[in-house]
């Protein structure tokens, strides 16, 4: 059995079924929690967009 390592917690686990794409995390509580990890960085992610936005906007134009 192939030994993987959870992408939430680090954590070694076995994977249950040998078929299908190998699972990224050791239990659902790690997927939950990646998932809310991700909104909040793609969150960050259009956060940042919009004030480079507002900058490119902000310059004087050119004469
Ligand atoms: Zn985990």
């Amino acid at each position: 059995m192939r030994t993987l390592y959870c992408a939430c917690c680090g954590r070694p686990f076995h994977r249950t079924s040998p078929r299908g794409p190998a699972p990224l995390y050791c239990s659902a509580d790690c997927r939950a929690q990646m998932q809310v990890r991700r909104r909040v960085w793609s969150a960050a992610d259009r956060l940042v967009d919009r004030k480079a936005d507002r900058r490119v906007r902000a310059l004087p134009a050119p004469a």
